[in-house]
């Protein structure tokens, strides 16, 4: 049975975003426990990651795992030298180390920016495949947000991503990497590689696969993947649009035992995606408009208001207040929010105590230009620690933001917490006491993901047009570096080099 080294190093990186990400941020606690190393990976096997899937996938099939180390931290500015180095060091000192083996697998993300490496993962695989050699297999799963350049594809075997935004497939695409693995060691051979890249950044609001054209284009990739005969694997990565860098765009790679095939199969699904192009525009409501809008709605049922351009997901602060200060200031009687960074509130309110009153400058800390807003609250809940996503994405994981607490400003109710992260499961907000379907309103600090366990609680969604970080906006982003004529959403202007 093969021997099969594994690790992880997984980051998607906004290089707009003004913090760096350093070697701490890489010991994320608010998802999933980044910092594993060794044997503790293996006694994760049910982590809702695709290392996590790998490692299910690995031992089904009778396979014996060198495992390294597992990295992630949320998403944010530009990796560090010193993170970068020291993690990379440790993987591939890991696999040069770890005895013989057959093949290795990367848990990785694809949009890596570091200190130096505008593609991040083509230097991670580069350095791996110089202690490996040409050619043992050496196959990373990759985000659906991947920024892929020719140095990824050219140091890998294979590459596999995510099929679904929301991802609740990042299991099975570690088993799929698994299934690609044992296709190069059964056959003893190396997939032939064909890649498309698409003319035009897909802002991620649009990008989401429970609904269309994406439900489509996933649809028709596994159908391609399944009915072409040599057709060995199919990603499609529709990128992450917040990176000024010349891999910043969509692409299609179809791997297959022949070049004709690969080939045929990159070209059908290119055409596809490129067909739908005017699909993947802006189109996001000020949040006065979109609260009135909300409220005209039939009750009974939850509004969602996606605050999408704040998504710490992103790499956004999560600490914007557009959207709260349209809520009060509109009076609304009945609105919840999550998830308000804010660690001095979260801290001022756990000192005060559940049913304190006092006068709180909410968010407005982090971004340039801007300030918190001012107001007197009510603290109804006070949460700290771990507990349990319920949700389809992060189901068997456990979440912490440290200090959480539910603070009220008349109808409007306001999760604050210590730890930063996006708002894509209901647990967020029953860990402070909040059930959202009770709500008439419930705004999300996300671009998509919360889809995967709001939608089905909700009378209708809202994308709101609110100041953040990850901004949807792509025409208006200060891009230098881009791939010249790539077209800055679907139907939008081409980019020019300046000078
Ligand atoms: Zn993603």
């Amino acid at each position: 049975m093969p021997r099969i080294a594994i690790a992880g190093f997984a980051h998607e990186t906004n290089t707009f975003a003004p913090t760096p990400t350093e070697l701490s941020d890489f010991q994320l606690t608010t998802t999933a426990p980044s910092g594993m190393r060794g044997d503790t990976i293996l006694a994760n096997p049910d982590l809702a990651m695709p290392i996590g899937g790998f490692v299910s996938a690995a031992r089904d099939a009778g396979d014996t795992l060198a495992p390294i180390c597992w990295y992630a931290a949320e998403p944010a500015g530009i990796v560090t030298a010193h993170a970068f180095e020291r993690i990379v060091a440790e993987i591939v000192h890991g696999i040069a180390t770890a005895g013989p083996v057959d093949a290795v697998y990367l848990d990785l993300h694809g949009a890596m920016v570091a200190s130096g490496y505008d593609d991040g993962e083509a230097e991670i695989l580069r350095r791996v495949r110089a202690v490996i050699g040409p050619d043992m297999p050496l196959v990373a799963s990759l985000d659906l947000h991947a920024n892929v350049g020719d140095g990824m594809i050219a140091n890998a075997t294979a590459l596999v991503a995510y099929r679904t935004y929301p991802h609740v497939d990042m299991r099975a695409t570690g088993a799929r990497a698994h299934q690609i693995i044992r296709w190069c060691l059964d056959t003893g051979r190396r997939p032939a590689v064909s890649v498309r890249r698409l003319d035009f950044i897909m802002p991620p609001h649009r990008q989401s696969t429970m609904t269309e054209p994406a439900r489509s284009l996933y649809a028709e990739l596994e159908t391609i993947e399944a009915q072409s005969p040599g057709v060995v694997s199919m990603t499609f990565n529709m990128g992450f649009h917040l990176a000024d860098i010349p891999m910043n765009g969509p692409t299609v790679i179809a791997y297959a035992a022949d070049a004709t095939s690969a080939d045929a199969a990159a070209e059908r699904l290119a055409r596809s995606a490129a067909s739908h192009e005017k699909a993947f525009g802006i189109g996001l409501m000020p949040p006065a408009e979109a609260i009135r809008l909300a409220l005209q709605q039939p009750p009974g049922k939850p509004v969602i208001l996606a605050d999408v351009q704040d998504n710490a997901g992103g790499g956004a602060t999560s600490d914007t207040v557009g959207v709260l200060e349209a809520l009060v200031a509109a009076k609304v009687d009945d609105a919840i929010l999550a998830i308000l960074h804010d660690p001095e509130s979260a801290r001022a309110a756990h000192r005060a105590g559940e049913g304190a009153r006092l006068r709180l400058g909410l968010g407005g800390k982090l971004m340039a230009g801007h300030r918190p807003f001012e107001a007197d609250v009510v603290v109804e809940k006070l949460a700290d620690g771990p507990f349990a996503f319920t949700g389809p994405m992060m189901r068997g994981n456990m979440g912490n933001l440290g200090k959480v607490a539910c603070l009220r400003i008349d109808g409007v109710r306001v999760v604050v917490a210590e730890g930063r992260t996006q708002c894509l499961d209901q647990a967020y907000f029953r860990h402070a006491g909040l059930e959202p379907s009770r709500h008439r309103i419930v705004v999300v600090k996300s671009t998509n993901h919360y889809r995967a366990d709001f939608a089905g609680i909700a009378e209708r969604i809202i994308e709101v047009d609110s100041p953040g970080l990850s901004s949807m906006n792509t025409a208006a982003l200060p891009f230098t570096r881009l791939r010249p004529g790539i077209r800055l959403f679907g139907g939008g202007p081409a980019f020019k080099p300046r000078g």
